[in-house]
């Protein structure tokens, strides 16, 4: 019988399971995802075409929250059109980590939920200005936001 107070129990008994069995489930998830990897990929992909505006409407939020959270300005010349601002790696590391997988809406809930110290925000050009400066060391360029 699924009364209330039967639901809420169940669900009690059930966060109590979760809570002490967290890396059994941590391994049956990954087992899951691994065994079924074809098919979740087609899934997502059947989901984004057919929901197109509403993904990346959504991607658009949560990259405007991002850049909200890291302040919201280039932490060189303070341009603070969210617009033209990127997310910066501060050691680099950003290709090393797309290819290791990392998705953009997980890096996006990271930094919103504060779980990463090596981001910050610069504009697209002092951004390309500290790519060139790592490649050919101090260029005679300096970026002033006139505003
Ligand atoms: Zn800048």
């Amino acid at each position: 019988m699924n009364t209330p107070s039967s639901v809420a129990s169940r669900r009690a008994r059930q966060k109590i399971y979760r809570e002490n069995n967290r890396e059994k489930i941590r391994v049956q998830q990954a087992g899951y995802r691994l065994a079924n990897r074809e098919k979740r990929l087609a899934q997502a992909s059947d989901y984004y075409h057919k929901n197109r505006e509403t993904v990346l409407s959504h991607l658009r939020t949560l990259r405007e929250e991002a850049k909200r959270k890291l302040g919201g300005k280039c932490r060189n010349c303070g341009c603070d059109d969210l617009r033209v601002l990127e997310f910066n790696h501060a050691n680099g590391d950003g290709a090393k980590e797309r290819k290791a997988g990392m998705v953009e809406t997980r890096f996006l809930r990271q930094i919103i939920s504060e779980d990463r110290s090596d981001i910050d925000l610069k504009c697209r050009l002092c951004n390309a200005l500290d790519y060139l400066e790592r490649k050919y060391g101090k260029l005679p360029f300096s970026v002033s936001w006139n505003r």
